[in-house]
């Protein structure tokens, strides 16, 4: 059984403690995280959705729970159960049928954690969970079952994994996950940053996020100060799924990130009945590019269970991303990838 209890927790320790504009008033990014809909019903009902929609969403809502930003429900179109949107944060039943080679770590990150909140799979860069929080729950996510309270680092912990970082000098890029990093508080990212800064043999920070997507306000003055001053190289690799999740305000963020000298990636995850198409992949480059963030993966699904109905299989995503190069010219061709646990890196199609 997977809540966020502890993500909640997290989200008010932030919101408790980061300093924003005034101790009364914290960012607007901040209010939005902490006022989504937690509700299947609520969820139904703001969409004009009967309920013949809710079967089963509550069974999944006790396994992984819903929560969905205002800003991200302002794009799914009302009264469409099949909105390719909507399908990515309502639970269905099929979230609790036991399917054959769907587990709880499809990914084995377990076997990866020399230091709490730090992944090393990967020669030269390591992965560190950032916040444990996430703005939105994706019914398709990977870590929907890792245990974040055993990864959730106290100040005093991230000094075992900076003074891990300092020891391997093979390490140069430090990745920020989560949860979404971006959850945390600009306080405690400035933070971060700033300790990493210090270590000479870092020069790339990667921030994998959805936030800038799904609450564009936290692309905000606060953030932008530390994330543009800082003397490492920046990547932000959003993760967007679809054309009509990049609306003008996401847009404008992905302009702030630009202008502050932080090149922008995306990567996707193939999900059935979201961007299972040509058109909706084609559709889905062309509006990121608009946006000026490069298509960079598209991942099929990791096997996590909860998730099966999202799979699609290989063979058809290989003929897929096949009839997807007719379409695009190939600097937005996303990368079709599997992440194979133990492999050195996102093994091709
Ligand atoms: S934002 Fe990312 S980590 Fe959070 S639930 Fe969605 S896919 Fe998972």
């Amino acid at each position: 059984m997977i809540t966020r209890s502890p993500a909640n927790v997290q989200i008010a320790r932030d919101l408790a403690s980061s300093p924003g504009p005034s101790s009364a008033s914290p960012p607007a990014w901040q209010r939005q995280l902490a006022d989504v809909v937690r509700d299947p019903a609520e969820l139904c009902r703001r969409l004009g959705l009967g309920d013949e929609a809710l079967p089963g969403a509550q069974d999944g809502h006790a396994l992984f729970e819903v929560r969905v930003p205002e800003a991200y429900l302002s794009r799914i179109r009302p009264g469409d159960p099949d909105d390719p949107l909507l399908r990515q944060v309502l639970p269905l039943v099929a979230e609790t049928d036991a399917i054959d080679g769907f587990v709880a770590d499809p990914l084995e990150e377990a076997d990866h954690t020399p230091r709490r909140g730090l992944i090393h799979k990967y020669a030269g860069r390591v992965l560190l969970i950032a916040s444990p929080a996430c703005a939105i729950n994706c019914r398709y996510c990977f870590r929907r079952h890792f245990p974040y309270q055993e990864n959730s680092p106290s100040r005093a912990q991230w000094q075992a994994t900076l003074d891990y970082l300092r020891e391997d000098t093979s390490i140069h890029e430090v990745i920020l996950s989560g949860g979404d990093p971006l959850a945390a508080s600009d306080r405690q990212l400035a933070w971060l940053v700033a300790r990493l800064e210090e270590i000479p043999h870092l020069t790339r920070l990667r921030i994998h996020t959805r936030l800038p997507v799904v609450i564009p306000a936290r692309i905000d003055e606060a953030l932008l100060e530390w994330l543009g001053s800082t003397r490492l190289q920046k990547v932000v690799v959003l993760h967007a799924n679809h054309a009509h999740e990049i609306d003008e305000h996401v847009a404008a963020a992905c302009s702030r990130l630009k202008a502050a000298g932080v090149t922008l990636l995306n990567q996707s995850v193939l999900l059935r009945g979201v961007n299972d198409s040509v058109a909706a992949l084609a559709a889905l480059s062309e509006r990121l590019f608009e946006a000026s963030v490069l298509p960079y993966y598209l991942h099929v699904l990791d096997p996590v269970s909860g998730a099966a109905h999202f799979d699609v299989p290989d063979e058809e995503a290989r003929v897929l991303v096949e009839a997807l190069r007719d379409h695009l010219p190939g600097f937005l061709m996303p990368r079709l990838v599997r992440e194979v646990p133990g492999a050195a890196s996102k093994t091709p199609l």
